[in-house]
């Protein structure tokens, strides 16, 4: 998700993704603190624990083992380890969608200042604020850009302002 270009939507999800993730990691150690009891078997054997060297009964084909202590340990480290990343993730997200959502409020409030507002009647209500522009596709009336984003025809009528859009006016 976080590879794909997608704007906004890549970097939510994909954020969202990385922590169902980690929340599952957290899960799994969860269950696996909680495991501490194996069924015993009459094949088994002792097998000094690879971290704190403490004997273990283990099944006999097994050579090597991690004590269930050291194991809750470890998990224990890891999910904290985990929460850590998960916070990080939060807020590093967080920050960059509020960044981006100020760069786009600007970014708005630029295009707005280009606007000029003229009061008066309009039809539609948009083209109250907009830019005249060359006239240059109107057959009749005055070409401008509307706060909506599209190119109008401005006729004044008596004493009201009716655009039209310019491909029916054409
Ligand atoms: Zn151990």
């Amino acid at each position: 998700m976080l590879s794909l270009q997608i704007p906004f939507w890549s970097m939510v999800l994909g954020i969202a993704s990385v922590q169902i993730g980690i929340v599952l990691i957290i899960l799994t150690f969860d269950s696996l603190i909680r495991k501490r009891n194996k069924p015993l078997t009459e094949d088994y054997k002792t097998v000094n624990c690879l971290i704190c060297r403490s004997s273990q009964f283990v099944p006999k084909y097994q050579k090597t083992i991690i004590c269930d202590t050291c194991m809750a340990r470890i998990a224990v480290g890891f999910k904290a380890t985990a929460m850590v990343v998960f916070a990080l993730i939060t807020v590093t997200t967080m920050t960059v969608l509020v960044g981006q959502n100020q760069e786009l409020r600007r970014r708005a409030a630029e295009i707005e200042k280009v606007y000029q507002c003229i009061a008066g009647q309009w039809s539609p209500d948009s083209c109250g604020c907009g830019v005249w522009q060359e006239n240059t596709i109107c057959t009749e009336g005055r070409s401008r850009l509307c706060r909506d984003g599209d190119s109008y025809c401005c006729l004044w009528q008596e004493n009201i302002w009716v655009c039209y859009t310019s491909n029916v006016d054409k």
